[in-house]
């Protein structure tokens, strides 16, 4: 697409065009710098940092070109969307931009400035009108998780149409069979943006792909964190592809991710590792981190650590669980099961929420990992307050665990990093003396 067309269909969608491509440039060149310096990167990521490039050209464009089908174009901030119903209506599902300072000053003249960063940035982006997702959809995705998103999507309806979900804090009987009401719900809502009755096997088909996308992730999640001896792609390339997963077309994603997974298998077979023996290998767990907020990855991975695992929805909370559809008989069918998967997602809005600590303690095991950092947005009540009972849990695992709680701004990178350095290095001296130990 000539950059003459592609200014031609932001206009159309109500970009501010100028400011768009200010924002977009600071993007490509913050990416350049952050990962195209990476060593030994897979020949498959190519098709990232192409997808990179073309983030808000080329797909915007298919996503219209989707829209003047009648095929419902949906953005969300959060992974309890149903996105089988709306791939099944033939549609596109997508994350919106909530990963940037820029447009958090603007969000501050509707919305309080102590909440969390990232519902501001969402919603400065739709107030700057330089997402280009967001101005594309036919509708917003918005749950009642936390307090503040619940309140904010009574503003952000002001200025987008905005169709909220009820997801309860529970998981009792009464709870799911809610849940089971609101995904029904929700699957009428698509019926009515598109004029049309979405069938039984339009919604499978729906499933099944993304059923395959959420399959590969998990392959990639294998790759990169079950082999303590290699590890074939640094942890920040793979936060990016899984990033990536949340706006490109869900086909063509699963392809190219099995396609890298195909690389890495290889690498791994042939014990090429892009960090060093006896790296660090560190998990994340806590809150979302979106695009492009890469700062964690990069303090750790420029400073001698290496990152394995995402516990987070852009990561392992989203690709953990799928859609069991070997026996539907009828939607009633489906709509349960839908349900049964979407309530296995352990957010830190529920309570109780034991089952997360649980999962933690076993992915810390199966991967052999040498410690944890916990990274919670600045003002996500949810996640801040449960960290009290993962770390105590992680503590009396013997587990290593750092604590980080960051907005957007660039202002504590330099702060993250020397505490990200100190904590490697007691990891690394913990090795050694274990190492030693053994061999005495
Ligand atoms: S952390 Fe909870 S509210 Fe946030 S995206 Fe994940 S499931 Fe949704
Ligand atoms: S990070 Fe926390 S506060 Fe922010 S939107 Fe998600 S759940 Fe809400």
């Amino acid at each position: 697409m000539s950059v003459e067309e592609h200014r031609k269909l932001l206009s159309e969608i109500n970009v501010d065009v100028d400011r768009h491509a200010k924002m977009m440039n600071m993007g490509l060149e913050s990416y350049k710098a952050q990962f195209m310096s990476q060593k030994n990167r897979p020949e498959g990521m190519k098709y990232f940092d192409w997808f990179m490039s073309e983030i808000q050209g080329q797909r915007i464009a298919e996503i219209n070109e989707l829209r003047k089908q009648k095929k419902p174009a949906v953005g969300a901030f959060c992974i309890f969307v149903p996105e089988e119903i709306i791939v099944g209506a033939g549609g596109a599902c997508f994350g919106l931009c909530g990963g940037s300072p820029a447009t958090i000053a603007d969000a501050e003249t509707e919305l309080p400035r102590n909440i969390c960063p990232l519902i501001k940035s969402a919603h400065g982006f739709k107030l700057q009108r330089t997402c280009a997702y967001t101005q594309s959809s036919d509708f917003i995705y918005g749950e009642t998780t936390c307090e503040a998103k619940k309140k904010t999507w009574e503003i952000l309806n002001k200025h987008h149409p905005v169709h909220v979900m009820n997801i309860p804090h529970m998981k009792r009987d009464k709870d799911l069979k809610m849940w089971k009401e609101e995904i029904v719900e929700f699957k009428k809502h698509i019926e009515e943006v598109t004029g049309k009755k979405l069938s039984l096997e339009e919604m499978l088909e729906g499933t099944r792909i993304i059923n395959e996308k959420r399959k590969a992730l998990l392959r990639l999640d294998s790759l990169r964190g079950l082999n303590p001896e290699v590890m074939p792609i640094t942890g920040k390339d793979a936060l990016f592809v899984t990033q990536m997963g949340f706006l490109d077309d869900p086909k063509r994603y699963t392809q190219k991710v099995n396609e890298l997974c195909d690389e890495l298998e290889k690498r791994v077979e042939d014990k090429i590792s892009v960090f060093e023996k006896d790296t660090p290998r560190l998990m994340i767990l806590g809150t979302p981190i979106a695009p492009p907020n890469w700062k964690l990855h990069t303090a750790v991975e420029s400073s001698g650590g290496a990152i394995i695992n995402e516990e987070s929805c852009i990561g392992h909370r989203y690709y953990k669980d799928n859609v069991d559809i070997d026996n539907i008989k009828n939607e009633d069918d489906l709509m349960e099961e839908l349900m049964k998967r979407y309530s296995a997602v352990d957010c830190a809005c529920f309570t109780p929420n034991t089952p997360r600590i649980d999962k933690i303690l076993k992915m810390y095991k199966d991967r052999q990992a040498d410690g944890v950092i916990y990274y919670t947005l600045s003002f996500c009540h949810t996640y801040n307050v449960e960290s009290f009972l993962v770390t105590e849990a992680l503590e009396a695992a013997g587990i290593p665990c750092l604590v980080i709680e960051s907005d957007y701004s660039p202002e504590d990178a330099g702060q993250i990093k020397t505490r990200v350095e100190a904590f490697l290095e007691s990891i690394s001296f913990k090795k050694k003396a274990n190492k030693l130990k053994s061999k005495s």
